[in-house]
């Protein structure tokens, strides 16, 4: 905690972020103000980032759709931002007319530096002295997520879903004592529980297994303020602002042997995968690179003749994908696929994990395009008329009915 903090009789620092669920109505801001003014009676120094208003940003992309079939990113920055400026503006208000004092921020008066990459912003430092400030001034200071500014004065976004980066990057940035992520979920499960009745809910869990569980298709938390908080070494929270019974924790510490915690799965994901000498592979993997395509789950291999790289992108990035790859006349081929993922302890060095893989996709009569393996995780490539399956054959032989 910076030091002036403690002596204003704060406690602690927290930064909450909360979802575009959790501030979709007037009543939902309503009843979110007050969760913080409980929390700030009690002297908890707090720093609350909030999304856009529910499907708001999507409202906002289509409006832009509507004017322009290929819009210029800088405007989209200027047109997204201002869903987070409602929420922030607005939830501001529910706080003082509740008779306490708040303070809401823009991502630039918030001192959030990113580079100057339009849509997808990275952040590069965060000048929190104005945030600092309003805390020793014993204000709420409320952020609007997703968004910050660059060296040249231009309002950038961090890309979709990127309020939690906000909310880790912040808590980074004022040394808070824990990051909570509020959505209108309780934390996390052992499958998604909106698809799957006998998903079990999980009080803990580590980074890296929470990491790949949300690279995979978890929505609890975006990937990449998981990865922050990793590097940080900041505990973050899971929980809903509405159900507020259970919640779960994000701590760094596995447990051994293998065991399978949870599955996820992404419904469509746009599947790549190019043969060319190894040059070429360069070239391609350059240009990707170049336009910050987030290529994921890479594999390459060498015949002796030619190499053959693959991998996936999330739909969004398809076009942008088959643009690069067009323009350099490559040979290669897509799929539109389903990918099922199955997270949890061990699993790099277990033969058995994979065995037991194969073997229910075998007596399943599944077939798939690819498997790969991370540190945590198997992952299976499938048509998508195979997801429900796979999912609910991995969820009940791998985890409910495991013992
Ligand atoms: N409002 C933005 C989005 O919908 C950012 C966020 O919610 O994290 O992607
Ligand atoms: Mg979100």
């Amino acid at each position: 905690m910076p030091s002036g903090l403690r002596d204003k009789f704060i406690l602690m620092i927290i930064v909450q972020k909360y979802g575009g669920k959790s501030v979709a109505t007037i009543d939902r801001i309503r009843d979110v103000a007050g969760q913080i003014i409980e929390n700030h009676i009690e002297g908890v120094g707090l720093v609350v980032v909030v999304s856009a208003m529910a499907d708001t940003t999507d409202e906002l992309l289509r409006y832009a759709k509507l004017i322009s079939s290929n819009p210029r990113e800088r405007e989209l920055d200027m047109l997204l931002t201002a869903g987070e400026r409602i929420s922030m503006a607005l939830l501001s208000m529910a706080i003082w007319d509740s008779g306490h004092s708040a303070i809401s921020f823009t991502g630039s008066q918030s001192g959030i530096i990113t580079d100057d990459v339009h849509t997808r912003a990275r952040i590069i430092e965060i000048r929190a002295s104005r945030i600092i400030s309003e805390l020793q001034h014993g204000r709420i200071v409320i952020v609007a997520g997703f968004q910050g500014v660059s060296a040249k004065r231009e309002i950038t976004t961090l890309g979709r879903g990127g309020s939690d980066t906000t909310a880790v990057a912040l808590a980074c940035a004022i040394g808070a004592d824990r990051c909570e992520i509020f959505s209108d979920v309780d934390g996390l499960y052992s499958a998604d529980p909106k698809r799957c009745d006998d998903a079990v809910h999980i009080p803990e869990i580590d980074y890296e297994t929470l990491f790949d569980l949300t690279f995979f298709g978890a929505k609890v938390v975006h990937p990449r303020a998981v990865e922050l908080a990793r590097k940080y070494n900041i505990p973050i929270t899971l929980a809903s602002s509405i159900h507020k019974e259970k919640r779960t924790m994000v701590k760094s510490k596995a447990m051994e042997g293998t065991n399978f915690v949870a599955i996820s799965s992404q419904e469509e994901i746009f599947w790549v995968s190019t043969s060319a000498d190894r040059k070429e592979i360069e070239e391609i993997l350059n240009h990707l690179d170049k336009s910050r395509t987030n290529i994921r789950s890479p594999y390459l291999t060498d015949d002796g003749n030619l190499a053959h790289l693959s991998f996936w992108v999330l739909p969004e990035q398809a076009d942008e994908v088959k643009k690069i790859l067009d323009e350099g006349k490559y040979d290669y081929e897509t799929q539109m696929a389903s990918l099922v993922a199955v997270s949890g302890y061990g699993i790099a060095e277990s033969s058995e994990a994979m065995t037991t893989i194969i073997k229910i996709l075998n007596d399943g009569k599944i077939p798939f395009a690819h498997i790969g393996t991370t540190n945590r995780t198997i992952f299976v490539v499938v048509d998508k008329k195979y997801r429900e399956k796979v999912e609910s054959l991995f969820h009940r032989k791998l985890i409910v009915g495991r013992s």
